[in-house]
């Protein structure tokens, strides 16, 4: 299969992270019979320094033409770096939204693993984090409470803040088929969240999750108010598979999955839009304070990898061996410096990139 790739290294360490998922990358085509083809476009402060601006017409069209596009992190030191004395929209981040917005992605996947080498790592309870867990949050992207009307308005001397809730029903369709699809390539399981006790908004998805769900009868559907799962998440986060929600809702059950890892070097993610493209990313940001030093965990950019020959390439296979070689040399007791712990031997981020690569 020709796998047509846009790379974004970006800024900090983002090089750095990149250069080793691309080295996984490559070995996974040269063992299973694929050809990639790779571009490189900038983005961020990368982009700025050479164009002035934190994305070009020409990079979006780059990225446009791309099956996928597998980028690093942007920005640089808020408080130090130049880049934060330009106006918003020149700014780093400016790029990243532009570029999300020209893509048309609406559905954010992040997954939250509990590795049982990492365990140490996870905040909870250790009869919780025992059983482990191995869940996705499907956040809707581009609608909801930040993307309505708003408006702050004084009346009789009261100042008074407006922000409306606003979702359709093909909003709300396209970002259910997507979890009811994402179950199906895991355990099958969506729980959707919402506070249909109370929002107009949250009962129409609801109905409409519902009527997605008659299509998938192979995959169980419940309900969870937003409050409840907020509590589950830290309660017992093994009963989740794929958590399926609105925007707002969304960023912050997803922050709290990661949170209950403890390991920010190790998480993946993804925005997909209604085709098979996607934008494929850590979660975590450039790390100014570590860039350059080769000291970055490179782990969640290949897990981000892995996601992208999952769903934007159907490539399954390769998506497990990726992930298994994880799996490996944490069992192997390599670390990076972040997730360094006794009796482990610590690695740089290119030798980690070499162990993966070599356990694929
Ligand atoms: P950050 O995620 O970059 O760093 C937070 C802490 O985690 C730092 O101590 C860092 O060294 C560490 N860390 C992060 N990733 C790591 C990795 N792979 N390996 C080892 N340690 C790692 O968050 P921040 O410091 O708040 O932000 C730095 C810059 O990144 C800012 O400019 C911010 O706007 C940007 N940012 C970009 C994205 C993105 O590109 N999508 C996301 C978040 C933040």
């Amino acid at each position: 299969m020709k796998l047509n790739l846009v790379c974004i290294p970006g800024d900090g360490i983002g090089p750095e992270i990149v250069a080793e998922a691309k080295k996984v990358l490559n070995r996974v085509a040269e063992k299973y019979g694929h050809e990639i083809i790779e571009k490189d476009i900038l983005m961020g402060g990368a982009s700025i320094d050479v164009h002035g601006v934190p994305l070009t017409e020409e990079a979006i069209a780059q990225a446009k033409a791309a099956d996928a596009v597998l980028m690093g992190s942007i920005g640089g030191d808020t408080n130090t770096s130049p880049w934060y004395q330009l106006p918003p929209n020149l700014r780093p981040e400016a790029g990243l939204l532009a570029l999300r917005k020209a893509l048309n992605l609406f559905a954010n996947l992040r997954p939250a693993y509990l590795y049982e080498e990492l365990a140490a790592a996870c905040p909870l309870k250790e009869e919780i984090s025992r059983a482990g867990f191995d869940m996705l949050i499907m956040r809707e992207l581009t609608g909801g409470l930040y993307f309505g009307e708003r408006k702050t308005v004084e009346e009789n001397g009261v100042r008074k803040a407006i922000d409306t809730l606003t979702y359709d029903e093909n909003e709300i369709r396209r970002i259910a088929i997507k979890a009811f699809e994402v179950a199906r390539k895991r355990r099958g399981k969506v729980t959707s969240v919402d506070k249909a006790n109370v929002l107009d908004s949250s009962r129409l998805w609801r109905a409409v999750v519902n009527e997605v769900a008659a299509d998938y009868p192979d995959v169980t559907l419940e309900h969870m108010l937003v409050d409840n799962c907020a509590m589950q998440l830290v309660k017992d986060p093994a009963q989740f598979d794929v958590i399926l929600t609105e925007n707002m809702f969304g960023d912050i059950l997803s922050d709290e999955a990661s949170m209950v890892t403890g390991s920010i070097g190790m998480l993946s993610s993804a925005s997909l839009n209604d085709t098979k493209f996607g934008l494929y990313e850590p979660s975590h940001g450039s790390a100014p304070d570590i860039a350059g030093k080769n000291i970055a965990n490179p782990i969640a950019t290949v897990l981000s990898a892995a996601m992208m020959l999952r769903y934007s390439f159907d490539l399954d296979k390769e998506a497990d061996a990726v992930e298994e070689a994880v799996r490996k040399v944490l069992k192997e007791g390599y670390r990076t410096a972040d997730i360094m712990s006794e009796g482990c031997q610590k690695v740089s981020c290119s030798q980690m990139g070499d162990l993966l690569s070599e356990r694929i």
